[in-house]
């Protein structure tokens, strides 16, 4: 291919064989004269017989000089054109990994790739975990470390790969000739497992980890620009699901990922046009008399799927900075109707909204400008997110509690945090999941876990909600074993503003 022709080294050669070839047919006819003269003067002039036989020499010295001359300069031309094919081949590799560059590496794919006559192939996207970590704590000479270890260990592990650096620090290996997506997957879990082994990078001794994604062709993917998109599409999955693993892509996962990608468009669609709405249930006193607080639940009104549950778009728009919009609007409409609702009205916070560092300032500046005092309003975490948290999220919830925002542990129980470990938070109230609020007849376990729960509350100073109430008998059981307030379809469904104002008409009337 175009790499190996270069007509301009070779033309000068042939430049030269073409004058060598008359140099050496001058020669020849010189040397054959010589020859001729020579035999003439042994007979006429032997004296002279010198001259002739002088000229003979020269020219078969001129003979030899030639061909030497063409020897060192096909060397020459030889060497030159070696170098320039090692310049190419480092035009296309990475400097620091010595992988190809993305953009042939991809040529390299697409010309190995099954195209119906070709031999299948097994692709592997392979994505380092935490090298802004690396980069960040111990300088980018440890990171570039880190990458040569991982390249390294690619070869080690899998010799015959053909590796390309795509991007920082992302990588597509690919195997010609394999597409047993199980003996892939297990070749992936050992370059894991060689990866995990401590290496000392920079000064310190550490452990690398990264996420790997895996598709072949033909099966999943006709092109190389699909077979790339399918592996990433397993990559990303294998992130989202705590990383340092090798996942197989399959078709289920192209499935759940236009799905996604569709109700993203479709709630991009309904923010605009006002089909988000916010419902409302009614936190009761155990008395089952004296209304306590709201507890705010966005629906979708979807234009021919009616109202869509939250369970159904919260873990999709989760997934991009949505779940912030979507929380602005569900506060916007709280902060519009809190002056018709007759009581506090707690929102619900997603951990990808708590982790975001300007979301207090955000939630009280909104509060703000509608007018509305910290205290009418409480935030609603689940129990996980503060097992988890970090410096942003206890700062996002210190600062809603300095301006008198209060803090619920949303569905206790279904998590694991510890009663004493709850301690360490400053919060105001305790959700109890509805689980265990279900079982509270029947399981004698989930009975004694509601009861230290409000032991613990008791002593804690804080108040506890039981959710999901659902029966009188549920209601009786929670007053007895000593619950602040209940929630649940028993004293009221999540309704619309105005069916609540309603029914709060008929009540009084
Ligand atoms: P959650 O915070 O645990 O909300 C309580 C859920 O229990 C609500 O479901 C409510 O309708 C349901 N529920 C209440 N009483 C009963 C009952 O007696 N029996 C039964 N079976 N269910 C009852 P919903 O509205 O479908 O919300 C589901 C989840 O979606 C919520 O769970 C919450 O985590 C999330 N969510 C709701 N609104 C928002 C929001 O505005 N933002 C965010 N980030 N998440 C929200
Ligand atoms: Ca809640
Ligand atoms: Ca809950």
């Amino acid at each position: 291919g175009a790499v190996r022709d270069d007509s301009s080294l070779r033309s000068v050669l042939e430049t030269y064989r073409a004058v060598s070839i008359g140099g050496a047919i001058l020669v020849a006819l010189t040397f054959a004269f010589s020859v001729a003269g020579v035999v003439v003067s042994v007979h006429a002039a032997p004296q002279l017989v010198w001259f002739p036989l002088g000229a003979a020499l020269t020219m078969a010295l001129m003979l030899v000089l030639w061909r030497i001359g063409y020897r060192m300069l096909r060397e020459q031309l030889a060497k030159a054109e070696m170098q320039r094919l090692e310049g190419i081949a480092r035009a296309h590799r990475d400097a620091l990994t010595g992988a190809f560059n993305r953009s042939y590496f991809i040529g390299e794919l697409k010309r190995h790739v099954y195209t119906g006559a070709m031999v299948p192939m097994g692709y592997l996207q392979l994505d380092m975990d935490h090298l802004k970590a690396v980069n960040d704590g111990q300088g980018h000479a440890a990171g570039d470390a880190a990458l040569l270890h991982l390249i390294e260990t690619i070869r080690r592990v899998i010799p015959d790969a053909i590796i390309g650096r795509l991007g920082g620090d992302e990588f597509g290996i690919a195997l010609i000739g394999q597409d047993n997506k199980r003996a892939l997957g297990k070749l992936a879990d050992r370059l894991l497992g060689e990866l995990r082994r401590e290496v000392k990078i920079g000064d310190r001794m550490t452990r690398l980890s990264a996420t790997i994604g895996i598709a072949v062709a033909p099966f999943d993917a006709e092109g190389d620009v699909e077979l790339m998109s399918r592996a990433d599409l397993a990559l990303y999955r294998g992130k989202k699901q705590g990383r340092a693993m090798a996942l197989t892509y399959d078709h289920d996962m192209l499935v759940d990922d236009r799905h996604a990608r569709s109700i993203m468009r479709e709630l991009r669609g309904a923010l605009l046009l006002n089909k988000i709405k916010v419902y409302y249930q009614p936190v009761y006193d155990v008395d089952g008399v004296t209304l306590r607080s709201y507890e705010a639940l966005v629906r979708w009104h979807h234009s021919h799927r009616g109202v869509v549950l939250p369970g159904q778009f919260i873990a999709v728009a989760e997934q991009s900075d949505m779940i912030d919009r979507l929380g602005e609007a569900v506060l916007r409409q709280v902060c519009i109707d809190i002056d018709r609702l007759d009581a506090p009205v707690a929102v619900n916070v997603s951990p990808v909204q708590l982790r975001r560092p300007e979301f207090a300032e955000r939630f009280i500046e909104m509060l703000g400008q509608a007018g509305v005092a910290g205290p009418r309003i409480a935030i609603e975490v689940t129990e996980s997110v503060l097992m988890k948290a970090g410096g942003v999220e206890t700062a996002n919830l210190n600062t809603l509690r300095r301006h008198g925002v209060r803090i619920a542990i949303d569905d206790l129980g279904a998590g694991h945090a510890s009663l004493e470990y709850l301690r360490s938070f400053a919060f105001d109230f305790i959700k109890i999941d509805r689980s265990h609020i279900a079982k509270l007849l029947k399981s004698p376990v989930d009975r004694a876990i509601v009861t230290a729960v409000c032991d613990v509350a008791r002593a804690l100073d804080v108040e506890v909600i039981a959710e999901g109430v659902e029966t009188r008998e549920q209601l009786e059981q929670l007053r007895r074993i000593g619950c602040n307030s209940v929630q649940g379809y028993l004293l009221g469904r999540p309704v619309p503003l105005a069916a609540r104002s309603l029914m709060l008409k008929k009540q009084a009337a």
